[in-house]
């Protein structure tokens, strides 16, 4: 079959890698030069199976409230004119029950757990590196308070089987000998064992050299500007490089699908969310972090690259814009700071900002819709480096017509009807 992907993001990418390894004719076709030139480009660098947690918790309404008045707070939101946002807003508060937590969760681990197995034999077949690390996560926190919330979070866990382990300060030091500098701040840790890191924009850019080794063409600097559609199918794309045409298409634009899905009918709950990120080159090895770690106070990650550390967080509903407001990057900076104070040269750090496309109940969009060949595999949020192997893997034996090794039911964009 001939496919056109819509979009070069890790999504898009890990989708041509699995439906070119099916024997498929592939052309991804993107706005950018090259591959992971936004949100996939400076995120936060985890493989994190074991944080795979929509945001739309129990407790988060009230937790949002207090965030909204602090100045170093993991959520931050503008007022806009779009109505769009306050829709979102409230779907997302609607599931924030215990029942919609624990559907949505089960969702989310299904698809990262297939992905951990994914990326796990992507690289053994591939060999491919990307300043990759399997030294697991570890989650600190500061106040007693801290541990006793996240009591709820670790029934979760047991519950989905993920392989985790509470630590006093001593013991997570042992993981992460830098923290022997500031271990006064702190009072305990959780740590995912099995969660991994990396640079997303290396991952995806390799895979896209090896995708070109398997045959798929990359069409970069073309705007996607609509699609046709006539009887149920789609008859074309519309780009600055005229009408594209293929067997099947799949929309892989992060937090830009939903424009172009309006345009056929198909409304697709996915909020661009903001988030914020510095990369430091290590001044100091002994004093740098071994993998990520996770300031549970401020939700902010601090992630080891080779020569580099990368550090990303906050939440800011605030539309489409990628200003960097000061203030914004003084929390990833102060966080950094106070964590791994002679890690690395804040002077010289390189900030960025992206757009998480994220959906209200925290699951991506993968599958078909309600034209026969118009495929989604979108709305990956704060996760989606960690689910693009599962997701596209899953999206590629979808569009083949493959028995497929997950469910996917209740993943597609029927869910939402
Ligand atoms: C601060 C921050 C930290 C994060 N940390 C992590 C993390 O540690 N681990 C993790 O797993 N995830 C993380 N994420 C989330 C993750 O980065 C995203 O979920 C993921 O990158 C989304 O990939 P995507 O391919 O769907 O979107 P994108 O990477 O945005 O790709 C979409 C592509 O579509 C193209 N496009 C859009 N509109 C058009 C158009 N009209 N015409 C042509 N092309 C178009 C864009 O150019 C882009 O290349 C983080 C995100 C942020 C913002």
């Amino acid at each position: 079959m001939n496919i056109l992907i819509l979009g070069s993001g890790v999504v898009g990418v890990t989708t041509a890698y699995y439906l070119a390894k099916q024997g498929h004719e592939v052309t991804v076709v993107d706005r950018q030069d090259s591959p992971a030139m936004e949100t996939s480009h400076a995120n936060a660098g985890q493989v994190s199976f074991g944080y795979s947690t929509p945001w739309a918790a129990p407790g988060i309404p009230f937790k949002a409230m207090k965030w909204l008045t602090q100045t170093h707070a993991p959520l931050k939101m503008s007022a806009t004119l779009d109505p769009f946002q306050y829709a979102w807003m409230t779907q997302m508060l609607a599931n924030c029950t215990e029942s919609r937590y624990a559907v949505n969760k089960s969702r989310m681990v299904r698809v990262s757990e297939y992905a951990r197995l994914s990326i796990d034999s992507l690289r053994e077949e591939t060999g491919i590196r990307y300043e990759d690390r399997q030294q697991g996560l570890t989650q600190l926190f500061r106040t007693e308070k801290q541990i006793e919330a996240v009591q709820k979070d670790i029934a979760v866990l047991r519950d989905f089987g993920v392989d985790f382990q509470e630590l006093d300060i001593d013991g997570a030091i042992q993981y992460e000998p830098a923290l022997a500098r500031v271990k006064e701040k702190f009072v305990g840790a959780l740590r995912m064992v099995g969660d991994q890191t990396g640079d997303c924009f290396t991952f995806t850019n390799k895979l896209a050299d090896l995708c070109k080794e398997m045959g798929v063409k990359f069409m970069f600097d073309t705007e996607i500007h609509g699609l046709e559609d006539k009887a149920g199918e789609i008859t074309g794309v519309k780009t600055s490089a005229g009408t594209l045409k293929a067997d099947h298409y799949v929309v892989a634009m992060g937090s830009f699908s939903r424009h172009l899905m309006k345009q056929v009918g198909i409304d697709l709950p996915v909020y661009p969310i903001k988030g914020y990120s510095l990369t430091m080159p290590i001044t100091n090895y002994d004093a740098a972090p071994v993998s990520t770690v996770m300031d549970e106070t401020y939700k902010v990650a601090i992630t080891r690259f080779d020569d580099r550390i990368r550090v990303a967080g906050t939440a800011e509903l605030s539309g489409y814009n990628l200003e960097m407001p000061q203030k914004r990057l003084d929390t990833i900076s102060m966080v950094v700071s106070d964590v791994f104070p002679e890690g690395g040269d804040i002077a010289k750090a390189e900030y960025w900002t992206g757009l998480r496309p994220m959906t209200p109940d925290g699951t991506p969009i993968i599958g078909k819709t309600k034209f026969s060949n118009l495929s989604l595999n979108t709305g990956h949020g704060t996760l989606g480096w960690t689910m693009s192997c599962g997701s596209s893997r899953l999206l590629a034996d979808l569009i083949s017509g493959n028995e497929t090794e997950i469910d996917p039911a209740d993943l597609d964009v029927s869910r939402y009807r």
